[in-house]
């Protein structure tokens, strides 16, 4: 293994719970390609063992704290059965859930989210990818799936210098997989579904505004319907909105898994939609906004305020007295303190009075580490007019 040399930054960063080296951190830039290599400071004090990407801002990402560490078979399968294990409550209620949230479980730019008997895996970063056989491998001693599937197809990997691929690197892996949450099932689409397959990262969500849901209920960017099927279980009637009409096509079949007649599927701009039925007078008892994320990066942030602000500030006109908004960002630009200031903005100027009854954010499965803030992204609100 080669040795790199980096500066007081990276290692303070490294002391202060950061994994992450910045390109302009690294004093002495190993010659070696992609991989793994060893860390010290310019004093000579060995700092660990870190995955190493040549083409990235990131150069490297600290893996673990001991240098004699070897990343062996044994190794990924004792860092990935230590991530299993702490999921064992998430497993109880659904069987599809993140198994490894990268950074947040000590397995930097790897992602591996299980749809039952199945694994979905994203290698998100150039030294990650030279382990790709020992994880594999480990992930079958661990887990036993019948079949993984790489997902690599996002646009990280192109700055990466890696190719885009979708390939079974173990068994087979089928287009549609039936899974089951809080007593809910749905099909999960692995192969070209958004993210793996499905959005597991709303789940403890779904279920706190499925328990207060009643009347008429609205779930806009409803996707394949994963919150409108937790809403159709208390409420009257569901109106399901996405502007994608391929989404709702699996929101349909979602629906009819569950027997859920209650469910009507609108295919339209939320953002029309949402003043039109402003116009018309319409209430809701029950509305969820989980819109994709507006702010792609910091520059978008100021035009995504306004995007989040004006749906929220319909969202709560639109609420019956006493009925619920639950509404969600998954911005990572969008810090918390943004969010709730917006939130509180479009209170303020929606004439309502809304209450706040709980603040929330990722599921068990995709923990948020206190150090690194770039492991959390979902802001969540459950808000419910007063008046
Ligand atoms: N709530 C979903 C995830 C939503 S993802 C879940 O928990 O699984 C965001 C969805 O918003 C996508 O399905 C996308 O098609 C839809 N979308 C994006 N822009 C939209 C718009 N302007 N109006 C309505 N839907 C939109």
């Amino acid at each position: 293994m080669d040795t790199v040399i980096v500066n007081r930054r990276a290692e303070q960063r490294w002391a202060a719970g950061h994994p992450w080296i910045f390109r302009s951190d690294v004093v002495q830039r190993p010659t070696s390609p992609a991989g793994a290599v060893r860390v010290e400071t310019a004093r000579g004090l060995p700092l660990g063992v870190a995955l190493w990407s040549p083409k990235s801002e990131i150069s490297l990402r600290m893996l673990d704290g001991d240098s004699r560490a070897e990343l062996d078979r044994t190794w990924w399968r004792r860092r990935i059965a230590a991530a299993v294990r702490r999921r064992t409550v998430v497993a109880k209620a659904a069987t599809a859930y993140r198994v490894v949230h990268g950074e947040a479980d000590g397995c930097p730019s790897l992602v591996c989210d299980r749809y039952g008997e199945y694994l979905v895996v994203q290698l998100l970063s150039a030294g990650i990818e030279q382990y790709r056989a020992e994880i594999i491998a480990a992930l079958v001693d661990v887990l036993d799936p019948v079949g993984i599937l790489a997902r690599n197809d996002v646009p990280v990997r192109t700055r990466e210098g890696l190719p885009r691929t979708v390939e079974a690197v173990h068994g087979q892996v089928p287009r549609e997989i039936e899974v089951e949450e809080n007593g809910v099932r749905y099909l999960a689409a692995p192969w070209d579904g958004q993210k793996t397959g499905a959005f597991l990262d709303q789940r403890e969500n779904r279920a706190l505004v499925g328990a207060v849901s009643r009347g008429r209920a609205l779930d806009c960017f409803s996707y394949h319907g994963s919150f409108a099927l937790h809403l159709a279980r208390g409420s009257d009637t569901v109106t399901a909105l996405d502007s994608s009409g391929p989404a709702l096509e699996r929101a349909r079949a979602n629906a009819a898994l569950n027997g859920s007649a209650n469910i009507e599927f609108v295919e339209a701009d939320a953002f029309e939609f949402l003043r039109a039925r402003e116009a018309d007078g319409s209430r809701y008892d029950t509305i969820v906004l989980d819109p994709p994320a507006f702010a792609k990066n910091r520059q978008s942030l100021t035009g995504a305020v306004r995007g989040y602000k004006e749906i929220n500030l319909r969202g709560m006109r639109l609420l019956a007295e006493g009925g619920y908004l639950f509404t969600a960002s998954c911005s990572f630009h969008l810090s918390r303190g943004l969010f709730f200031e917006m939130l509180a903005d479009a209170a303020a100027d929606s004439g309502r009075t809304l209450s706040l009854r709980a603040i929330t954010g990722q599921p068990h499965d995709h923990p948020e580490i206190i150090t690194i803030p770039e492991t959390g992204y979902i802001k969540g609100a459950l808000l419910q007019a007063v008046d």
